[in-house]
């Protein structure tokens, strides 16, 4: 993964991807990974049961249903919304780029708040699109004024929220939101990949003559990375659209089924899913009695800075004991941070433990500029 070709290109690649770099996050072998923002729980047994069963009567020779009629229905039941203003897909990020196929692309613009999830900008670039980025405050919120002078610039097509924020962990309060619904001039996408681990969501507000859309995932909460399903909940005019963009039979049969079934397990999940709040906030008082600046956190994990370390050499020896979490130091002003997922008890132990032996061993940072 991420070498060099043994072959240099012999066709050359669009005008506008030579600047463009892939998505990285290591995937090392490590004991304690905590690097990428999955569940640490195994699905309930229950649904892995009713899933083989099931499994076995699906009729495998066939397409799958194209419009996901019924995963579409539990989803729409679940939120109590219309079916047809339900969109699913191959992971939140399909359903992220499907929405920017359809509405950014060549000519347009589209508008993040850095630092924020690197995909929203990404997948906007390779459907050709103007990627123009705001900037939140010093504390990582959203300032409302920065907001409207950015989007009355831009014009975005598409402006993104992500709540809560990956990788800052912040929710956004309804009071910003609907301040971005209403400056905004296209539509907003606002980004829930964690919002069950936080205290609002924007689904409220998504009405039929709002340009508001909501995407979800099953990766985060639903100990379902594996399958890739993820949707959006929106007016019934940004779904017909999107509708138009995905290739036919894009999700399959049995991760339809997986997705359904999912569903019957809310109880299961939201218990976990309280299990982790408490753990975050039991690994945010760990983080602060090490003397480590912390974000407050309204996900599955925590960003925290180390003012008085060296953060790349942290990590790795982090990495040396056997715990993986993911180096954001070097990405734009996120100068020391290093960002953790929630895991088990015993895997949230084993990465304090080996924090308090990193700040011990690893070299103080050097003052000036080291990047
Ligand atoms: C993880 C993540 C996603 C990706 O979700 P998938 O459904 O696994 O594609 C989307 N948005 C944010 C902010 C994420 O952190």
């Amino acid at each position: 993964m991420n070498r060099e070709p043994a072959t240099p290109d012999l066709v050359a690649v669009r005008d506008d991807f030579r600047a463009l770099e892939g998505y990285h996050s290591a995937q090392v072998d490590v004991d304690v990974r905590l690097n990428t923002n999955e569940s640490p729980f195994a699905p309930p047994p229950a649904w892995l049961d009713d899933y083989r069963a099931q499994l076995a009567d699906l009729a495998w020779n066939r397409y799958p249903d194209r419009a996901a009629t019924e995963l579409r229905a539990a989803i729409a039941g679940w939120h109590g919304v219309d079916v047809g203003q339900v969109f699913a897909a191959n992971g939140s990020n399909e359903v992220l780029q499907t929405l920017l196929l359809a509405y950014a692309g060549p000519g347009r613009t589209v508008v993040v708040f850095e630092p924020t999830y690197q995909m929203h900008a990404q997948i906007a670039r390779i459907t050709g699109a103007t990627v123009v980025a705001g900037q939140r405050n010093e504390d990582f919120t959203l300032d409302i004024d920065e907001v409207r002078q950015v989007v009355t610039e831009a014009q975005p097509a598409v402006t993104f929220v992500c709540s809560p924020n990956n990788p800052t962990g912040m929710v956004e309060s309804p009071e910003v939101l609907d301040a971005v619904v209403e400056t905004a001039p296209g539509l907003v996408v606002v980004d829930e990949a964690y919002a069950q681990f936080s205290s609002w969501s924007a689904l409220e507000r998504v009405a039929e003559d709002r340009p508001l859309v909501v995407t979800r995932t099953f990766s985060k909460t639903w100990s379902m990375a594996a399958a890739r399903l993820g949707y959006l909940v929106g007016p019934s005019w940004v779904v017909a659209q999107l509708e138009k963009v995905v290739l036919p039979y894009h999700l399959d049969a049995a991760k339809q089924l997986a997705g359904r079934l999912a569903l019957r397990y809310v109880d299961d999940m939201e218990r976990r899913v309280s299990q982790l709040v408490e753990e975050r906030g039991r690994v945010t008082v760990g983080l602060s009695d090490l003397g480590v600046e912390v974000f407050p956190s309204g996900a599955n994990f925590v960003l925290f800075r180390l003012a008085d370390h060296d953060a790349v050499a942290v990590w790795k020896s982090l990495v040396d004991q056997g715990v993986l979490v993911r180096d954001c130091s070097g990405w734009g002003r996120l100068d020391g941070c290093l960002r953790v997922t929630i895991g088990l008890p015993a895997e949230n132990d084993r990465f304090l433990a080996a924090l308090a032996i990193a700040l011990d061993v690893a070299p103080a940072r050097s003052t000036g500029a080291t990047r």
